[in-house]
């Protein structure tokens, strides 16, 4: 049995739905459904606007408050944009930063993540960075070079100690809202292939340290199966997140306790 000590994150990111009142409402019934002695982390991610109702929401419950992406600048002539001292007033400790919707709809590239990545780090704030591969990639037997750019990207100029608290989410782009979920296997071949590439950037204590989270039309039904695996230390929900029941059952999913 591995040594290492990971605690598990479930993660939901709500995307562009819901208004304030509606997010607020989720937020509570996922607050009051968690089981107490739950251990491991549980993470939301509203859309900007419905960060301070959230965070109100959430208040006394050790759910962590995340934003969907952040600026990399601080402040200034950036119509648009958020700071990163901005989603911390707002309550938040952690930001995704990177997911493919950004990438392939907002144009982002490794080089635009990298600077947010450093940005959010330079505040304090944890970057939930995601990564993952597009159908044609994977069929065209990229995968692995593909995330191998992604992480060597992100973390350019970041040393080990600074991105101590990073938490990677692999998202196969193909199975982002698409219903196809990879199979355990596939998850698994990609989860200790990240691993393996973290061990080349920052050495073998940090790689057995660092979550990574699998992220792809993770439901109800499948997060046992995920989350049995040995290098799947987490999940990145969309869809299933905003609904209170399905969400629950998947923070409180069933695997193994001890990877
Ligand atoms: C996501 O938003 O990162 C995601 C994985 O979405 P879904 O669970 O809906 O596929």
């Amino acid at each position: 049995m591995a040594s290492h000590n990971r605690i598990p994150m479930i993660a939901g990111n709500w995307k562009m739905h819901l208004v304030s009142k509606e997010a607020a409402d989720l937020a509570a019934a996922i607050k009051k459904g968690l089981d107490p002695a739950l251990k491991h982390e549980v993470l939301l991610a509203p859309t900007f606007t419905n960060l301070h109702a959230v965070h109100a929401a959430l208040a006394g419950s050790r759910v962590i408050l995340s934003s969907q992406d952040v600026a990399w600048e601080e402040k200034g002539a950036f119509t648009g944009a958020v700071s990163p001292s901005q989603v911390k007033d707002a309550g938040c400790t952690h930001a995704i930063i990177g997911h493919s919707e950004r990438r392939k709809i907002f144009l982002e590239t490794d080089a635009v993540v990298n600077l947010k990545v450093k940005a959010a780090i330079k505040n304090g704030i944890v970057p939930v960075l995601c990564i993952g591969e597009t159908l044609e990639e994977r069929e065209s037997g990229r995968t692995f070079k593909v995330l191998e750019t992604q992480l060597n990207g992100a973390f350019a100029g970041i040393t080990a100690a600074e991105a101590s608290k990073a938490v990677i989410a692999y998202e196969p782009v193909w199975a982002i809202g698409t219903g196809k979920t990879a199979t355990p296997a596939q998850a698994q071949e990609a989860h200790l292939f990240v691993r393996g590439q973290m061990e080349k950037i920052y050495g073998k204590a940090w790689a057995e340290a660092v979550r990574v989270l699998y992220g792809g039309s993770v439901k109800a039904e499948n997060v046992d199966e995920l989350m049995a695996q040995p290098d799947i230390d987490g999940a990145l929900v969309g869809g299933e997140s905003l609904k209170a029941d399905k969400f629950l059952r998947v923070i409180h999913y069933q695997a193994a306790p001890v990877k």
